[in-house]
């Protein structure tokens, strides 16, 4: 039994064996170059999963989110986005430090952007309204529980967003896929670029790529470069990407299925907490409590650590590294819990 149940977040997984030993024989060139054979791989091998004709490894998910604003929004437009996606709430305002575009939020309290709020944000150009040159959406929506958008619900968005490109926020887009038995290449279908990260629930240490049309992926590069995230020998890092993707994704059903326990645990302790465990589809728990500090007092007394991603909302998420005696001991603290 490890000493510390840490469901703060999938992000502290620690690279596997099998990625140790593929970055130390990694083989490796100056990126700068084009001429890292380890990252050349993993951008292809991301590219062709996603069935888009090119990739680009960036060092964080917020840089992929960044790049992405600023290649496919216009400055001086609005950014159709969901109010508690990460790109809005959790990137410590980048998109206004960073780029010319005005974020203008829509309702997505169950992780999923209404298309008549598309509609309306494309009619209001006609009505003195800021004009829209981009949406994003989260697949995975954290913030909702970790929900993935549907089929049904992607082809309704493409349906209106007609010209305007699509960027997926997809963190956790393999957590959508395993959840529903999709591939992936199908849940960004019309998307003009998606962004995955390798380094939260597959384990990897670092990274995270974007993938788009060669043009954009072209244009990525560069914005890649202004900010900074331009690499080396990168492919001591991207061996680790490469693993993930052969290697990690498969298992992300386990985590699904011991976040529904805890979900189902959370909603027996607190049935008002609005918690509906049938909800939870992948790796994420997210329920309100009246005081988390006390509970994380609570928890921590039986080595069990949790979050908050807002005010009087606790957020625990499985991973690689959270078992199932990790989950017992979770739902025992879960249900002696006061309060
Ligand atoms: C974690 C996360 C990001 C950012 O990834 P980092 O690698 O932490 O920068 C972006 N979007 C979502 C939905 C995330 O969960």
């Amino acid at each position: 039994m490890s000493s510390v149940v840490d469901l703060r977040s999938d992000t502290v997984t620690r690279p596997t064996p099998a990625m140790r030993k593929a970055m130390a024989e990694a083989e490796v060139g100056d990126d700068g170059y084009g001429e890292d054979p380890t990252v050349n791989a993993l951008e292809a091998a991301f590219a062709e999963r996603m069935g888009m004709e090119a990739a680009v490894f960036v060092p964080s998910g917020v840089m992929g989110n960044q790049i992405a604003l600023r290649v496919l929004g216009r400055p001086g437009t609005a950014v159709i986005v969901g109010r508690r996606q990460h790109l809005v709430a959790y990137e410590n305002g980048a998109a206004g430090r960073n780029t010319e575009v005005q974020l203008a939020p829509v309702d997505d309290t169950d992780g999923i952007i209404d298309p008549q709020d598309v509609v309306w944000a494309r009619e209001g150009a006609e009505h003195h309204l800021l004009p829209p040159s981009m949406v994003s959406i989260e697949n995975t929506h954290m913030p909702s529980g970790g929900r993935a958008w549907s089929l049904e619900q992607l082809k309704a968005l493409r349906a209106v967003a007609g010209d305007l490109p699509i960027h997926v926020d997809g963190a956790r887009i393999f957590n959508a896929e395993v959840a529903l038995g999709v591939p992936v290449a199908r849940l960004v279908e019309g998307a003009t670029t998606v962004m995955a990260c390798l380094s939260k629930g597959l384990c990897a240490p670092v990274g995270s790529m974007l993938a788009g049309s060669s043009d954009v992926i072209t244009e990525a590069r560069v914005e890649r470069h202004r900010f900074g995230g331009a690499m080396r020998q990168a492919g001591v890092i991207a061996a680790a990407g490469l693993v993930a993707l052969d290697s990690m994704v498969g298992r992300l059903a386990e985590d699904h299925a011991r976040a529904r326990r805890l979900a189902d645990a959370v909603a027996a302790r607190w049935p008002a907490c609005g918690l509906d465990p049938g909800s939870v589809m992948t790796n994420c728990v997210v329920f309100a409590h009246p005081d988390p500090s006390a509970l994380f007092a609570h928890l921590g007394s039986f080595g069990v650590l949790a979050g908050t991603i807002a005010p009087g909302t606790v957020r625990m998420m499985t991973h690689h590294d959270i078992d199932d005696d990790g989950i017992d001991r979770a739902i025992g603290a879960l249900d002696a819990a006061p309060g």
